[in-house]
């Protein structure tokens, strides 16, 4: 469970989320979507601590995500992240991207390491890619590792921004294909993207967000069908 409770975000005098109240279940999908800079990446970020707030609370099971810095790796801990830009370290083997946070932040020895990496890497289509370097895979592939990155830190809740918008359209179906497999295998997932045809498949709940606040949030079909604000109906106008 993820929670948000009057959450305020500022960049220097910009305010970049307003008062964000948010529950999200263990096990929910959610879609974020909403225009250029209405805040979805600072939102997701609040989640794994790559940004901070500086009003309200958020907690994931329970635990508030704040304290000591040792506290809020911990509770860091259960939250993966795909990024739209892949994040891989270019110098390294796939195998050896895989195996760093686990190795390095988990103390797992490096043969366990291994073992779960390729596990995930074939669970993402790509167990004969691991001693490939980034440069020789393709978007799709890389971006696949990247989910598999994030799966070998065994998380509860994966967050995804954007992760199909750098990709040629050919190579998108195939990191959906992985997302929707995620989805179905239970985790908590919450999704920034304007795969709409994703969101009305595996979505539990779409939210709508404009100028750092949540507008509307709803049910994907009464999303799509039966959106209240003008805002969301204006926007879907646009990417539909
Ligand atoms: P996009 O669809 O373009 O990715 P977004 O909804 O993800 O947009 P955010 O990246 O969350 O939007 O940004 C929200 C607002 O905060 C934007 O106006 C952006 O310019 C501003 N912003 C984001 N990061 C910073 C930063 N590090 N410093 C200052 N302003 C920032
Ligand atoms: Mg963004």
């Amino acid at each position: 469970t993820i929670e948000f409770k009057n959450v305020n975000k500022w960049y220097g005098d910009f305010h970049a989320l307003k008062d964000i109240n948010l529950k999200v279940h263990k096990g929910e999908r959610i879609v974020i979507c909403g225009p250029s800079g209405s805040g979805k990446s600072t939102l997701i970020r609040c989640i794994n601590h790559l940004e901070e707030i500086q009003e309200g609370r958020i907690y994931i099971d329970q635990q508030e995500l704040a304290g000591s810095e040792k506290q809020i790796d911990n509770v860091c801990r259960e939250v993966g992240m795909v990024f739209q830009q892949f994040n891989l370290f270019p110098h390294m083997t796939i195998l050896e991207n895989l195996c760093l946070a686990p190795v390095w932040a988990n103390k797992l020895p490096q043969i366990e390491a291994e073992k779960i990496a390729l596990k995930h890497l074939h669970r993402v289509g790509i167990g004969d890619q691991a001693d490939k370097y980034p440069g020789q895979l393709s978007g799709g592939q890389q971006q696949r590792v990247a989910i598999a990155r994030a799966l070998c830190m065994s998380p509860k809740i994966l967050l995804f921004d954007e992760p199909t918008s750098a990709l040629d359209p050919e190579m998108i179906k195939e990191v959906l294909d992985v997302m929707v497999e995620l989805a179905e295998s239970g985790i908590t997932m919450i999704c920034v993207t304007h795969e709409m045809g994703f969101a009305q498949s595996v979505a539990d709940r779409v939210i709508f967000m404009d100028v750092g606040e949540i507008i509307e949030e709803k049910a994907p079909y009464e999303f799509f069908n039966n959106p209240e604000m003008d805002r969301t109906q204006k926007f879907l106008e646009q990417i539909l």
